[in-house]
């Protein structure tokens, strides 16, 4: 007998990829999921070896694995909201891409994993053009951060500006809607300009939004993406609108960073 436990929270999923070490992946998108009060399910893509300092190797999935684990969990619950992490190969795409289409998950918020920080490679090459045209085409938003949206687009960015041209092709592309995050922008270009501003643009059907924020530089600080894009699902899976969940995410990095920021500065001080 399946015992069904009434749950007043909205049942949120994460199918990312373990870091052991916590800092990022599965453990960073359970972490903001059970902040905004939802609660989490999460399937497994790979687990990769780690610490904070590099990334030493991985075991990936297989396409079965990850059916054998989202059946059960679809077959009981409805899941409000879904949140796309690493997704290292093309048979993983494939088969997250066949539940989306056949209804049996919602739309994503996809957040694509490409690289580590330490420049680890997190996708296997082939696996970012199905990435591009099997699964962005059936995302409720993508949010790549400035080198990310460079391959899927092509386009160079160098500013603002081309930062929207590169929203705008994804969005041409299928996303329902993009989030172009300008942290890389901010690192490579602007860190003589002060105070530094953090610019991320979103583009949805709605329009444009701009959101502007002060630059906290924390550069210990790993798994920002995996934070941002599962705060956002779980604001989705909360009935908040896009622009709201993308502004409550955000302030939600933002503390994180600045918890960090703070804890550092405290151990260097006398
Ligand atoms: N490991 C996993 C499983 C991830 O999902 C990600 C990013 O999404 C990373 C590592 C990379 O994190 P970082 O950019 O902080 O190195």
């Amino acid at each position: 007998m399946v015992l069904e436990i009434e749950n007043a929270q909205p049942l949120v999923m994460t199918i990312a990829g373990l870091d052991p070490s916590g800092g990022a992946g599965i453990i960073a998108d359970v972490k903001a999921f059970l902040h905004f009060e939802c609660t989490p399910v999460a399937v497994l893509t790979s687990i990769t070896f780690q610490n904070s300092e590099a990334v030493f190797g991985a075991i990936h999935e297989s396409g079965d694995s990850l059916r054998a684990q989202i059946l059960p969990l679809i077959q009981e619950k409805r899941i409000a909201a879904l949140k796309l992490g690493m997704m290292p190969t093309t048979e993983i795409i494939l088969e997250i891409a066949g539940f989306i289409r056949e209804r049996q998950l919602p739309a994503p918020v996809i957040d694509p994993v490409f690289q580590s920080s330490s420049g680890y490679d997190l996708i296997e090459p082939d696996a970012i053009d199905v990435l591009r045209r099997d699964l962005m085409p059936l995302a409720r938003l993508i949010t790549p951060n400035i080198p990310e949206a460079e391959i899927l687009t092509g386009v160079t960015i160098e500013d603002e500006q081309t930062m929207h041209e590169a929203a705008e092709r994804l969005r041409e592309m299928g996303a329902r809607a993009v989030l172009v995050k300008g942290g890389h922008l901010i690192r490579e270009f602007g860190i003589d300009a002060s105070p530094i501003e953090a610019v991320d643009v979103l583009h949805a059907a709605g329009g444009e939004t701009v959101f502007r924020g002060e630059w906290i530089e924390a550069p210990s600080v790993r798994g920002t993406g995996c934070m941002l894009s599962s705060a956002i699902a779980a604001c989705l899976g909360q009935g908040l609108s896009l622009a709201e969940s993308v502004r409550a995410a955000k302030n939600y990095v933002a503390d994180a960073i600045r918890f960090v920021q703070e804890t550092e500065s405290d151990q260097v001080s006398p």
